[in-house]
């Protein structure tokens, strides 16, 4: 028998009607009564100044429960405010936990749009597979994102600015057994953000983690898994302390390939136009802004080479001028050019150390694309206000 399971938040409602795993409809639905101390609009103005990235958070949340045996079910739209937790549930001691990065963009029209948002929703059923997770409807992931850049559509800024959204889930189990949980909270919330650099840097000034890897064949390296980035962690940080600002890492078979950057892929211009980017072989983020930047290339006429590309090669092409330009890549960063990179054993730069000319124009057609402002040829742009 199909369940109806219906729950209010604070003001608002979602009415979702599933049987087992299946969303059979869903619609949202705005209860009369008002959040009870949403933010000022001039306290949220002054918010939106300067928001930084990741410190500014939205009045709202969404919630959704998975029980074993139910599916997913109460699903609420609601004040965003904390967990409350038992001592043992389980996210807390094995770090069954994945999440996605998306975001809401304002267009010049005035318009929110989201972009490729089936995309995270896939990517994170594929993380919750490989986790021993619940998978989640990709109509109700993407459901709930609509629903909170709606009941938040005023958090959007306008300018250079985005909504940073944040989907996740965790195990949510009392038991201090290692094994699947049955039972997972998936979330949904959402910052307002700047620059994910700070002001001034135009080029990043890239580590070579010395002595850390980030994943192995078989291991969980293309799941958006919050151990990951705990693993990754002490590269950074030995990142900070030679001044660098992010860390690149090399593989852990050989020590030699390639891979990514902490939270972002890594692409390379080549001095004859064509682009070269590490292949997807399980160890890295399959990225959606690497998969359009690899579509934009190839649109704009340049061969797009997904193949390893080891560290020596790359120091060797970046002095004799065959590799000119290098960038990373993610939905926080958008598209950062790399101008120097630094390592146990010395330091090169990238051409000049400045932002290289694919790259900007990377960087102009992929944000003029989410801004409404440049033509949206492969339908990406998802219109949610
Ligand atoms: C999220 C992430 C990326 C970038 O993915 P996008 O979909 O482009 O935001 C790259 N590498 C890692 C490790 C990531 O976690």
């Amino acid at each position: 028998m199909p369940k109806l399971s219906k729950q209010r938040g604070v003001g608002l409602a979602f009415r979702l009607r599933t049987m087992g795993d299946r969303v059979l409809d869903h619609q949202w639905s705005f209860a009369e009564q008002a959040h009870s101390h949403p933010t000022s609009p001039e306290a949220r103005a002054a918010l939106l100044a300067n928001p930084g990235f990741g410190r500014v958070f939205t009045d709202h949340m969404v919630t959704v429960q998975w029980t074993e045996g139910h599916g997913w079910h109460d699903a609420v739209l609601g004040e965003r405010k904390p967990f409350m937790l038992d001592p043992a549930t389980l996210v807390l001691h094995y770090a069954q936990e994945i999440f996605e990065g998306m975001k809401a963009y304002r267009t010049s029209n005035g318009g929110v749009v989201l972009f490729r948002p089936e995309e995270n929703a896939r990517r994170f059923n594929k993380s919750a597979e490989r986790m021993g997770m619940a998978t989640i409807p990709e109509e109700l992931f993407v459901g709930a994102v609509e629903a909170l850049v709606r009941a938040d559509a005023d958090w959007v800024p306008s300018g250079e600015g985005s909504l940073y959204l944040r989907p996740f889930a965790f195990a949510t189990d009392v038991f201090l057994g290692v094994k699947p949980s049955s039972s997972y909270t998936f979330c949904v919330i959402a910052s307002p953000v700047g620059g994910y650099f700070k002001p001034g840097v135009s080029a990043l000034t890239i580590w070579v983690a010395d002595g850390y890897t980030r994943a192995a064949v078989g291991g969980t390296g293309f799941a958006k898994c919050g151990g990951n980035y705990a693993g990754g962690l002490a590269a950074q940080a030995q990142a900070s302390a030679n001044d660098c600002d992010q860390v690149v890492f090399l593989d852990a078979a050989e020590h030699r390939w390639i891979e990514e950057l902490g939270g972002m892929n890594v692409f390379f211009v080549m001095a004859d136009g064509t682009l070269r980017t590490p292949p997807l072989s399980g160890t890295i983020l399959p990225g959606v802004t690497r998969a359009s930047v690899i579509q934009l290339a190839r649109d704009a006429g340049h061969t797009v080479n997904e193949a390893p590309y080891s560290f020596e090669e790359w120091k060797s092409d970046a002095e004799s001028g065959r590799m000119r330009e290098a960038f990373a890549c993610g939905t926080a960063a958008v598209i950062a050019a790399i101008g120097k990179v630094r390592h146990g054993g010395g330091e090169f730069l990238i051409a000049d150390g400045k932002p290289g000319q694919l790259t900007e124009q990377l960087l102009s057609k992929l944000t003029g694309i989410q801004r409404g402002q440049v033509n949206d040829e492969h339908g990406w742009v998802h219109r949610v206000v």
